[in-house]
């Protein structure tokens, strides 16, 4: 950041002006407790697992101790907020750390919930333990799904009590305060650019995107339309990319706000997110957003093109041409076509080229929501289906497991569902693979394991209660989420009954 202008005074005001980031130190914590820390994570930066159990470690990841050496920062940025510009928002409670590079990997390294900024606004600048354990878990069980995130060094409680809006009584109520570490290459946002463009700020503009292209797409030569330009179209690749893979694992963001969306394509910020039991396109788990649902789970890849249409906008200045621009954007739509196909068709499991299969994919989605129907096992237990079965035989058994009202397919769904596999059979049949082989593909991209929404509420309260163990669980469980680690198959099942309307299950707000 050293190439970046930073904000030279240090008080709480509003606006910032000729700069990207403010230097500011994170809050003293009255009795920090180390939660819980990735060992992936810890190997990936070069520590050791004996740093885990040192007073350092516990002092700096909670923000009690600034590491030698170090300048830590928050960053300014604006976005669009629910399809409105909001003007300058800012890590309002997220402070860079520091860097570093091990194994020729880069890592920035930064606290959520370390205190106030000064983009806080009114707001505090703390997380709470429930939140920073969705946080934590869902980031990294994420990166091993294989989708692009942000990830999670580890998780302290601070000790400190944090007041916030309880969703289910609408009251204030003291909870938990934590702290996550979260680790990315850089956690720079569409919005880093945006609020520079609204500024008229082209010199700093110019100078942010030449820091990134440099450090973090560094094939692509800067300083030129022609570069600014490249820069674009490959944030729309990995924008796009990311957003497939969380329609191929049932993950509804919940809150695509553009200073939600990384420069890099990560999925970063989980707050009021969820994942899809039963498949509805129509779902969003934030409360927020109940009344337009704009960021429900069918929405997500428009949004993302959205998006990126703020991205181009706010690069404009530097491009200054509006057909390339365009042509980029055009580029999002027409592969998102051809990708979505070719994500589906791995879901179930077909390979060679067929006209029919976008029908085959489209009557699959309308069946999925005819009555409740777990995504998750659906896809999974699909892959049990032999191509060589009788077309008369019962093939809803293979997947009967996946409804959640089984006894209630009435004869119509039951129809429905049997001319699809009809179809889907003798879709099987063109294929060239074996019944094994085809099974081995599938579930290499349809998880058994998913961070349900009621898996996350149950970490969160045995940890409230001071019991870290479900935590650890999970985040043993999720680190394999293709393999079928029958000795933990009891996490492989629909949500409870107990769960469907329960707040943090499938309810959240953006406050946290
Ligand atoms: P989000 O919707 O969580 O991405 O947050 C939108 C903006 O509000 C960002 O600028 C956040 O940094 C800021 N923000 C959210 N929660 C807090 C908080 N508790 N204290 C300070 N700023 C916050
Ligand atoms: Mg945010
Ligand atoms: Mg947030």
């Amino acid at each position: 950041t050293k190439e970046l202008p930073a904000d030279p005074i240090l008080e709480n005001y509003r606006r910032q002006v000729n700069a990207c980031f403010s230097y500011v130190s994170p809050k003293k914590t009255s009795k920090p407790v180390l939660v819980h820390a990735s060992h992936e994570m810890v190997e990936e930066l070069g520590m050791e697992e004996k740093d885990l159990c040192s007073e350092v470690f516990l002092d700096i990841f909670s923000g009690n101790a600034i590491y030698p050496d170090t300048q830590p920062y928050a960053m300014c940025y604006g976005g669009h907020q629910f399809g409105n510009w909001a003007g300058q928002l800012g890590d309002g409670r997220a402070i860079n750390l520091f860097e570093t590079t091990h194994n020729n990997k880069h890592w920035a390294l930064q606290l959520k919930g370390a205190g106030e900024t000064p983009y806080s606004r009114t707001a505090d600048g703390l997380a709470v333990l429930r939140s920073s354990i969705r946080e934590y878990l869902c980031s990294e069980a994420m990166f091993h799904l294989g989708v692009p995130t942000t990830r999670a060094l580890s998780i302290c409680e601070t000790g400190d009590k944090v007041l916030r809006d309880i969703l289910y009584t609408g009251n204030p109520e003291y909870e938990k305060g934590a702290v996550v570490c979260r680790v990315a290459p850089s956690f720079l946002r569409f919005g880093n650019f945006e609020i520079l463009m609204a500024r008229e700020d082209k010199e700093t503009l110019q100078t942010l995107a030449d820091y990134t292209i440099k450090h973090f797409f560094p094939h692509i030569q800067s300083g030129s339309k022609e570069g600014y330009l490249l820069f674009l179209k490959e944030v729309t690749e990995r924008t796009l990319e990311m957003i497939i893979h969380w329609q191929r694992v049932g993950f509804v963001h919940g809150v695509m706000n553009t200073d939600n969306m990384s420069i890099l394509g990560l999925t970063i910020d989980y707050g009021p997110y969820g994942w899809l039991e039963g498949y509805d396109e129509g779902w969003t788990p934030n409360t927020t957003d109940r009344q337009h649902k704009r960021y429900r789970y069918g929405n997500q890849i428009n949004i993302g093109l959205w998006n990126l249409y703020r991205l181009a906008n706010a690069l404009y200045p530097l491009i200054d041409e509006t057909a390339p621009v365009e042509a980029v954007l055009k580029g999002y739509q027409d592969a998102y076509q051809q990708q979505y196909l070719s994500m589906m068709k791995s879901k179930i499991g077909l390979f060679e080229k067929d006209a029919r299969d976008i029908a085959l994919i489209n009557t699959l989605e309308e069946n999925l929501q005819l009555t409740e129907t777990d995504m998750t096992i659906f896809f999974r237990n699909l892959a049990d289906i032999k191509k060589d079965k009788a077309v008369t035989d019962d093939f809803l058994s293979v997947v009967i497991e996946a409804f959640y009202a089984p006894q209630e397919l009435d004869e119509n769904v039951r129809e429905t569902w049997k001319h699809w596999f009809v179809s889907y059979v003798a879709r099987l049949r063109q294929e060239r693979l074996s019944d094994l082989e085809r099974q081995q593909k599938m579930n290499a991209v349809n998880p058994k394991y998913v961070l349900r929404n009621y898996m996350a509420q149950l970490a969160i309260e045995a940890a409230d209660k001071g019991d870290y163990s479900v935590i650890e669980e999970l985040y043993q469980l999720l680190k394999a989420p293709y393999s079928e680690q029958e000795e933990k198959v009891k996490w492989f099942a629909k949500r409870p009954e107990w769960a469907r309307n329960k707040p943090g299950c499938s309810m959240l707000s953006c406050s946290s």
